[in-house]
């Protein structure tokens, strides 16, 4: 399957719910949030329908994210089924680690293949304010267990935010020294959520590599070539990596394959654009298989060029665990 413009389509990100039991303060709004009843989010036979549609269309890799996915009801039997539909592949998580510790093992044993783990900070104080309560100790022996039992290549995310964390990055950096894990810098994203953190200013991937390569001494590239999100640096000596987002300083947009499927059903054509495909309404409204099947094809193809932003347009209003990140 490909777009209008050639591009092949081959990655689905999932939202598994629009909930979360963590509140970071550049994703979530500090009153929280109004959540969708649960009858109107996909339930777990549609999502396997629209797995195998995908699949047959050309999916082979699926990430599971959300809201926080591991909290999704059934989730260890969810991912068995998603595993066994024929032409995946790949079936990776984002997930913010909470619960990682006791679910890894039953998700390795499911067939998942990897975690991304969210990780802002190392610093428990700083970690509990940007996350409004969450305990990095936790995550951090979530991410031990994920690796014991398989789940790696290990990649931890960490969105920069000024004000919160920028001052953190070459401590993470420093994780690549003695871990064999990718350490990414995501260049935070202005979503509607925001509200009020986002005029500090972005942190830009180039100001983040100028932070760690002080601290730590000059970055050797490894990759550059765009072909996935990050480009990819190690420290001398490293056993891992450290990758730049740069979604909002240099878009990736010509080499985007990502479709995304969010909580409520709908196929989502970009990260930062509205434009979104209802599969939900027509499947329980009876759509047949092929029906189905023509209407995902058709609205993939439509997947639009070009943010629909740049650093000083309006956020977009949707929030980041109804799309998935
Ligand atoms: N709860 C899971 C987690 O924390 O990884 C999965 C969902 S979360 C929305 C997915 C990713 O999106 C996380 O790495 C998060 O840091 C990132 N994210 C959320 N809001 C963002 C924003 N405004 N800009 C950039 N990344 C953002």
């Amino acid at each position: 399957m490909r777009d209008q413009y050639g591009r092949p389509l081959r990655d689905l990100r999932i939202s598994l719910t629009d909930r979360c039991n963590l509140r970071c303060v550049y994703c979530v709004p500090e009153q929280g949030i109004s959540h969708r009843p649960p009858a109107e989010l996909l339930q777990d036979d549609e999502l396997i329908l629209l797995v195998e549609i995908a699949a047959e269309l050309g999916v082979e890799k699926i990430r599971l994210t959300g809201g926080e996915p591991i909290i999704r009801a059934g989730l260890v039997d969810l991912v068995r089924r998603i595993v066994s539909v024929a032409g995946i592949q790949d079936v990776a998580m984002t997930t913010n680690g909470i619960l990682l510790e006791p679910m890894a093992g039953p998700l390795a044993a499911a067939g998942l293949n990897r975690v991304n783990v969210s990780i802002d900070t190392l610093d428990p104080e700083k970690f509990r304010r940007i996350t409004r309560g969450g305990q990095v100790e936790r995550v951090l022996a979530g991410v031990q267990r994920a690796e014991e039992v398989g789940l790696g290549p290990i990649k931890i995310n960490s969105v920069v935010v000024r004000g919160h964390n920028e001052d953190d990055v070459a401590s993470l950096a420093a994780l690549t020294l003695d871990h064999p894990w990718e350490v990414r810098f995501i260049e935070m994203m202005p979503f509607a959520s925001l509200a009020g953190i986002e005029g500090a200013g972005m942190v830009t991937s180039e100001e983040t590599r100028a932070r760690i390569e002080a601290a730590l001494g000059r970055l050797e590239p490894l990759d550059l070539s765009g072909s996935a999100p990050s480009r990819t640096y190690c420290l001398p000596g490293a056993p891992g990596r450290i990758g730049l987002i740069s979604s909002m300083s240099e878009p990736f947009c010509a080499r985007c394959g990502r479709l995304r499927l969010t909580s409520d059903g709908r196929l989502r054509l970009c990260l930062l654009r509205e434009d979104e495909e209802d599969l939900l309404a027509p499947l329980r409204a009876g759509a047949s298989r092929d029906q189905m099947k023509a209407l995902f094809e058709a609205a993939a193809y439509r997947r639009p060029v070009g943010q629909a932003l740049d650093q000083n347009a309006s956020p977009v209003s949707c929030l980041m665990g109804r799309i998935g990140g």
